[in-house]
């Protein structure tokens, strides 16, 4: 996958403002032209065969391969394909999404755009977290602080009507979370990983740290024998023992309470502490796309990538989104 080389320019490549995604984006053949480009930014690949060269336009979205013949859409096999949503709208809403800096709830998303449905403003942030994370990003480096905490979650958030929301008594659940936070010198935070995880031995935290840290890189964690292979598997491993110590622990481990504090915010604030913990993993890839990317010169660039990463993510269907596949799970 060939999406991160070329550095993306605003006015060129993504809106700068509101006035300007206006502009771009008045009609769904303008969305289509868009999508496409991102999807094939060397031009028309066959989705069927591979074969690259401009494609027979039957229609506006048809495209047809000159060599099997098979017919394509820009949005087949993307997390719009078979939508009935208008493109318009999903872009309307992916701008949105992207150009608050703490995102947006479903009700928010609904009342903005003036869906007719709850349901539809669930689902559409539903597949847009599905592509927030990029197929093949690097593990992380350097110094990695690791360490577990707990977040209390409301499972009110689900994709029904309102007044059965209201009618429904919620559940409030305890989930354990482990993060790992790049630590900068002299200071600051770099990138992070967050997993939700079952529970604290070390089949659950070490297959984290191996999916989401180079080997070589220096891991700190607190004294938990959860880790104790670290060393062995070929990580720099800090152990730092709290039993006892008069450190507190958000000052050993500063990195993964500071996030774990702004997760919390997060939750309260923007989702109203209300995430069903069956869809909490997509909630915590929304926050790693948002906190990785928080630099990021212009919102418009935070656009550009979400999209870029839709139109490479697999389709996801209604039912999909409901009954989340487990991670390890792989997508046909
Ligand atoms: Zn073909």
């Amino acid at each position: 996958m060939d999406i991160h080389i070329v550095a993306p320019e605003a006015g060129r490549d993504y809106p700068r403002n509101w006035s300007e995604f206006l502009d771009w984006f008045g009609s769904e053949e303008a969305c289509l032209a868009y999508l496409e480009r991102l999807r094939w930014p060397r031009g028309f690949v066959c989705p069927n065969c591979a074969v690259a060269g401009e494609p027979y336009r039957s229609s506006r979205s048809r495209l047809m391969c000159r060599s099997c013949a098979r017919q394509s859409t820009v949005t087949a096999g993307t997390i719009f394909d078979k939508t009935r949503t208008p493109l318009r709208v999903w872009l309307a809403a992916a701008w949105y999404l992207t150009n608050q800096k703490h995102g947006v709830s479903a009700l928010g998303l609904q009342r903005v755009l003036g869906l007719g449905g709850y349901e539809t403003a669930w689902t559409m942030l539903h597949r847009f977290r599905r592509a927030m994370v990029r197929p093949g990003r690097e593990r992380l480096n350097g110094v990695v602080e690791v360490d577990e905490t707990y977040l209390s979650i409301t499972d009110r958030d689900t994709p029904v009507s309102t007044s059965v929301r209201k009618s429904r008594k919620c559940r409030t659940h305890q989930v354990l979370v482990v993060i790992a936070v790049e630590l900068l010198q002299p200071k600051g935070f770099g990138r992070i990983r967050l997993s939700r995880i079952a529970n604290d031995s070390d089949e659950q935290v070490i297959p984290f740290v191996q999916a989401c840290i180079e080997p070589g890189a220096r891991v700190r964690t607190d004294g938990s024998a959860a880790y104790r292979s670290l060393s062995k598997l070929g990580y720099d491993h800090q152990r730092t023992v709290m039993l006892g110590s008069t450190v507190p622990a958000h000052v050993s481990m500063a990195g993964v309470h500071r996030v774990a504090a702004l997760i919390k915010r997060w939750i309260l604030g923007t989702h109203h502490g209300s995430v069903q913990p069956a869809h909490l993993d997509a909630y915590l890839d929304e926050f790693v796309f948002r906190f990785n990317r928080r630099r990021s010169a212009s919102r418009g660039m935070l656009f550009y990538r979400l999209l870029q990463q839709a139109v490479a993510t697999d389709p996801v269907t209604y039912s999909d989104v409901v009954r989340p596949l487990p991670k390890s799970v792989k997508r046909a």
